[in-house]
């Protein structure tokens, strides 16, 4: 049974053929953020499922955090930030991966949370899974505890779920 939060990106969800580039369907879930109702249900949906579970969330640049804020303030823990490479100070851990066309790489600082620390990651899209792949290894890098994935949209046909571990996985909806 969809959820109020499902129904709000099945009714709100854009689709660019060929964005950014030629063979690409980009789901742009602006227009969900941007209704106050619908975001505030992608929130209550993503912070209950994981209820208790997790001491900080962890966004990934740039729509992750989005989500991560909002998460960390109604679940009242810590907030942490993704990066893109080579926009952290001080001491960062790395993880290169490889994208449908390239490589990009993701950065974590060390040290923000206690050894252990229960970490939710969150993200917008949920496609080949690399990306929250190389953030899942950042969180266990640094000392923490991977307990939950969540995300707004997992494009199934892309199988990213394969490439992550053994924490649970949550899309609001699946294509
Ligand atoms: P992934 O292939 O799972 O590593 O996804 C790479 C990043 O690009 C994720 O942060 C997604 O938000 C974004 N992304 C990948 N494919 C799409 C798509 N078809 N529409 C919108 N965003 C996408």
């Amino acid at each position: 049974m969809p959820t109020p939060a499902a129904d709000h990106v099945n009714a709100l969800l854009a689709s660019y053929q060929d964005f950014p580039q030629a063979g690409i369907l980009f789901r742009d879930l602006n227009p969900v953020f941007a209704d106050a109702t619908a975001f505030r249900a992608l929130i209550d949906e993503l912070a209950g499922r994981f209820r208790g579970e997790f001491d900080a969330v962890a966004g990934i640049e740039a729509r992750g955090f989005l989500l991560a804020a909002a998460i960390g303030y109604a679940a009242d823990v810590a907030v942490l930030a993704v990066r893109k490479g080579g926009k952290l100070p001080g001491t960062v851990l790395s993880e290169e991966y490889d994208l449908e066309y390239g490589s990009a790489c993701l950065e974590l600082e060390i040290g923000q949370l206690a050894p252990g620390a229960r970490v939710l990651v969150v993200d917008d899209v949920l496609a080949t899974g690399g990306t929250i792949a190389a953030t899942s290894r950042l969180v266990e890098r640094a000392g923490y505890r991977l307990t939950g994935v969540g995300v707004v949209l997992e494009l199934t046909d892309l199988v990213g779920r394969a490439r992550l571990g053994d924490a649970p996985v949550h899309a609001i909806v699946a294509l």
